[in-house]
């Protein structure tokens, strides 16, 4: 999203260009690998309810597609910017090849927002976004997915229109449907599963038990939700969660030294993640500024809302109690703040790793549709848990070896992945 000063693709590109330096990559593979290899621009025309035409603009950035089809959701949002879809891209790119599984990187979006746009809109916007680009996606060559303000019931419109256009069935040219539509069970909370499992792991290694744990979360939407829900499942205890506020265009926490009570705060919170903030005063939780989700005296800091969120401006804020950080959204920590993290005595579970949980369960789903035959929540869930617990330990030992940062451990083993697979097929 845009955000002055920010630009998340510099951002990626820096990060990639660390590694880089120390793989000692070759120009040929740096150049591939710091650019996406193919762009889409697109105008959607809508007509609105009202009979009067918004011309939205699109994008598809596909990566890398060296590992198997670019894979990546699709964004609606009023700040939308290409540069974020191209660092989105890129970190897909590297999270499917730290799962290990066989996807490359992709990613889309809408400049819109979605709360200004009924339902009979928004459909009409699902399908144009795919009339404009069916000819670049499909099951083996680009296969989208939800993401920020983009739900099952957007997917399944898309899908429909699709299949429309191709003149037959086609439930894996985008993952993330209703269930009973192709969707897989257990993709609503994978993402969210994953950043725990990755977390309970991570406690492990730090001889913490889950359950003498105390954590503040950024964000209360799809992952945030899923995260919390797992995380209070093994004993922990969440403190603190925060939101955006659509009326007062600004976010707050919502703090309860007790605990937050998962269920009540999610009967008083939107569609979109966004808390009502009287209720939740009523209910006794009280109302800081959002700001203040990093402050906490917590054992966990778990962003689980946008990219930006950790920067050189607020790291020094997180408390001495903190001993991990989970990052369930993408591109949550800037470079400036990870080289403070990295000073600090905290273990850091880089973004691309904790969150693959979305993209493991959307290969999973595309699997099962390439079968037409659906696994069990709990066959679906447990294969998730060996992927995520697999991948966070190949990680894990990496950085103990190389005694360096979880980060940089991720991305040297998915960059180098990424350029033997080039390398393989004779790219390079
Ligand atoms: P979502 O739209 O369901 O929820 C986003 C949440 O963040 C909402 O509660 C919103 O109010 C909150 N928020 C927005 N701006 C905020 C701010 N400035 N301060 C505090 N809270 C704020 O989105 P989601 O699907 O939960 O995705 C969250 C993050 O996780 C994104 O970075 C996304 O790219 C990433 N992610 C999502 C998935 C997935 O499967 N949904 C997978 C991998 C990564």
């Amino acid at each position: 999203m845009a955000e002055e000063g920010f630009n998340a693709y510099k951002m990626a590109q820096q990060q990639f260009d660390s590694i880089a330096d120390k793989l000692d990559l070759d120009k040929g593979t740096r150049e591939l690998l710091r650019k996406p290899l193919r762009e889409y621009h697109f105008t959607v025309p809508v007509k609105m309810d009202d009979g009067s035409v918004e011309v939205f603009q699109g994008f598809r950035v596909q990566h890398n597609d060296a590992r198997g089809p670019c894979k990546g959701g699709i964004r609606f949002h009023p700040q939308e910017t290409i540069d974020t879809v191209r660092a989105l891209a890129i970190w897909m790119t590297w999270k499917c090849a730290v799962a290990d599984i066989p996807l490359g990187g992709g990613k889309g979006g809408v400049i819109c927002d979605p709360h200004d746009l009924s339902d009979r809109e928004q459909e009409r916007l699902c399908r144009g976004w795919i009339r404009q680009l069916s000819k670049n996606i499909g099951p083996l060559e680009d296969i989208p997915a939800p993401d920020v303000m983009t739900s099952a019931q957007h997917m399944l419109w898309m899908m429909d229109e699709y299949e429309t256009i191709e003149g037959a069935k086609y439930p894996g040219v985008i993952t993330g449907k209703p269930v009973g539509m192709g969707g897989s069970l257990g993709r609503t909370e994978a993402t969210g599963y994953g950043v725990i499992f990755t977390t309970r792991e991570a406690l492990k290694e730090l001889g913490i038990k889950p359950e003498e744990t105390t954590a503040s979360v950024q964000g209360f939407g799809n992952v945030a939700q899923y995260a919390i829900e797992l995380y209070m499942e093994y004993g922990g205890k969440v403190v603190s969660v925060s939101c955006w506020d659509q009326e007062d265009s600004k976010p707050y926490s919502y703090y309860k030294e007790e605990g937050i009570d998962l269920e009540e705060l999610r009967s008083i919170t939107g569609r979109f993640g966004s808390i009502d903030k009287v209720k939740a005063e009523e209910l006794g939780y009280e109302r800081l500024p959002g700001e203040d989700w990093i402050k906490h005296d917590v054992d966990i800091l778990i962003p689980a809302a946008l990219e930006n969120a950790i920067t050189e401006d607020n790291v020094h804020e997180i408390s001495e109690t903190v001993k991990l950080i989970s990052c369930g959204a993408n591109g949550p920590i800037t470079p400036e703040a990870d080289e403070v993290l990295d000073e600090m005595d905290l273990l850091v579970i880089p973004d691309f790793l904790a969150n693959a949980g979305g993209v493991t369960c959307s290969y999973f789903e595309q699997v099962q549709n390439s079968n037409n035959y659906y696994w069990t929540k709990e066959e679906v869930l447990g294969k998730l848990d060996d992927k995520m617990t697999s991948a966070f330990y190949d990680v894990l030992n990496l950085a103990k070896r190389k005694d360096i940062p979880m980060r940089e451990a991720a991305y040297m083993i998915s960059i180098q992945r990424v350029a033997e697979a080039c390398k393989a097929r004779g790219w390079l």
